[in-house]
């Protein structure tokens, strides 16, 4: 069996998107799912759409997610280089086979004679006309041209583009795994340009030949690349590599939350959510991003959630870590259909990882968002295990943990109008009391005694506890009262309840 190979080839181009990090997973899944090697591949042949800083994000995103190369860019491998601005010599050489062949052809209209071209076309009733079949014998190539013109145009270093004859009348066959059989008419594709005038190549050739020459297996990518495949097969076969052609898996679309079109950093900007992996600070724009990661979320819950947009193992489960989607990953079970992107799901996906992370795991995240610097060890464990039901998004830490730093300075309201009545007052002050006289604090006794207490004497769970709690943070909503008592420590705690008692005299007379 051959080893399966893959590769991830983003365009440095601007920050990945959510959708490009899908892309990447899959691939990654793929290859671990048949023990295959997973390839970093950098395509940056379009000069003018290069972004700085983009590689290195593309990389950090990567490294923060888990999804680490095994070979590639960054990495090194025997096929290298990956970056495809370093292999200009090599795509050089292949252009050169295909004109020889006569699969390609020399082309030297200007830009400026295209477009007086293109007008004239249009003016003639032809809509955008294209650079084809039925046009190239029109315009100034090597097909039209006397051959010793050719020579010397060349050789006088006029500027030219190699472009792909485009075989008249055929229809272009291939599958795909997700989509089955696609079929294209040779009639409706234009004559790509391969090679630019500045010597690089486009995306379509240097693609072909690098997936060739590092003997990817899988070329699986986003739908938008799905018409580009006939020109690639018609490449592969000018190669006469046809034998080697790659299998291809066209991704679907993640949609916007609404399901209608593609979703756009726009819509991340307006509806307040995260399409980048990591922050992204555009310059153009003066613009910042964040990312998941500053939203607060887990790489592995984001791996997780974003697997599910597209794909399912074909049953019910959702909660899979990435080891887990290694081994129920297959690319027959993905859709044809755009998946909607809900922003809520993600969130789902979080709190379940928090729920079910060990307390240690989420101390760096915690110390991170905190305010608190010195805090010891065992304390800021006891503060996540007793919050750790309550976090969504890693930066609720910080809501939530506010009351154990700070004491409250605002009492709701509401609440106390409701409870804050003589029976109750007189009923806190006695609770109090046993408060301060139990045998035991913050353990299972404790609150057995508390509880009792309260029973015995009648008082009502209902309307002593949310005034306790209020108490202790301000607020009636919060993680269990005695373990908020626990955590607070009972000197802390006696006298908070002697300042609030004070304090909801105040706002119930006012
Ligand atoms: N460089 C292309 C991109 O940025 C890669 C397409 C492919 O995987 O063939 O999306």
């Amino acid at each position: 069996m051959t080893e399966i190979r893959v590769r991830f080839a983003p365009s440095p181009t601007g920050p990945l998107h959510i959708g490009g990090v899908r892309t990447a997973l899959y691939n990654y899944l793929f290859a671990k799912k048949h023990q295959g090697t997973f390839i970093l591949r950098i395509e940056d042949t379009d000069q003018t759409r290069y972004v700085p800083g983009a590689e290195e994000y593309i990389q950090q995103s990567l490294k923060w997610l888990g999804l680490n190369p095994d070979e590639g860019f960054g990495v090194g491998g025997p096929f290298g280089p990956y970056k495809q601005s370093e292999r200009r010599d090599i795509y050089l050489e292949y252009a050169e086979k295909l004109v020889a062949g006569g699969h390609a052809y020399y082309a030297f209209d200007t830009p400026d004679e295209l477009e007086s071209w293109r007008k004239d076309m249009e003016a003639q009733g032809v809509h955008s006309p294209k650079y084809d079949q039925s046009t190239r014998r029109n315009l100034k190539n090597s097909l039209t041209l006397p051959e010793a013109e050719v020579r010397q145009m060349v050789a006088d270093g006029k500027p030219y583009v190699v472009r792909l004859k485009v075989p008249e009348g055929e229809t272009v066959v291939f599958e795909d795994i997700i989509r089955g059989n696609v079929q294209f008419e040779t009639a409706e594709l234009d004559d790509k340009v391969m090679l630019k005038a500045d010597g690089l190549p486009t995306y379509h050739l240097a693609n072909i030949i690098d997936d060739h020459l590092m003997k990817i297996t899988h070329v699986i990518r986003g739908e938008e690349w799905l018409s580009s495949t006939a020109h690639h097969v018609l490449l592969y076969r000018a190669f006469d590599w046809e034998d080697e052609i790659p299998q291809f898996a066209h991704l679907p679309l993640i949609l916007k939350p609404s399901g209608k079109g593609k979703l756009s950093k726009r819509d991340g900007a307006q509806f307040g959510f995260p399409v980048f992996p990591l922050e992204w600070y555009a310059e153009e724009e003066n613009e910042s991003y964040l990312g998941f990661r500053e939203f607060g979320f887990l790489p592995d819950a984001a791996l997780n959630f974003l697997a599910l947009l597209g794909w399912s193992p074909g049953d019910d489960q959702e909660i899979m870590p990435l080891d887990e989607l290694a081994k129920l990953f297959s690319l027959e079970k993905i859709v044809k259909s755009g998946a909607r992107f809900d922003i809520e799901k993600a969130k789902w996906f979080n709190q379940q990882y928090i729920l079910s992370k060990k307390s240690e795991k989420l101390l760096p995240y915690f110390l991170e968002v905190i305010p608190e610097k010195e805090i010891s060890e065992t304390r800021a464990l006891e503060i996540i295990e007793l919050l750790k039901p309550r976090i969504t998004l890693l930066p609720d830490f910080l809501k939530e943990s506010r009351f154990i730093f700070e004491r409250p300075e605002v009492y709701e309201q509401k609440m106390l109008e409701k409870k804050w009545n003589a029976v109750n007052r007189e009923a806190m002050i006695k609770v109090n009391g046993q408060i301060r006289n139990a045998a035991t604090f913050g353990d299972d006794v404790f609150e057995s005694e508390i509880k009792g207490f309260i029973d015995e004497n009648k008082f009502g769970l209902g309307n002593i506890l949310p005034l306790l709690r209020v108490c202790m943070s301000g607020s009636s909503q919060g993680p269990d009262v005695f373990r908020m008592m626990a955590i607070l420590g009972k000197e802390e705690l006696i006298q908070r309840l002697d300042a609030a008692f004070k304090a909801f005299d105040d706002i119930i007379k006012a």
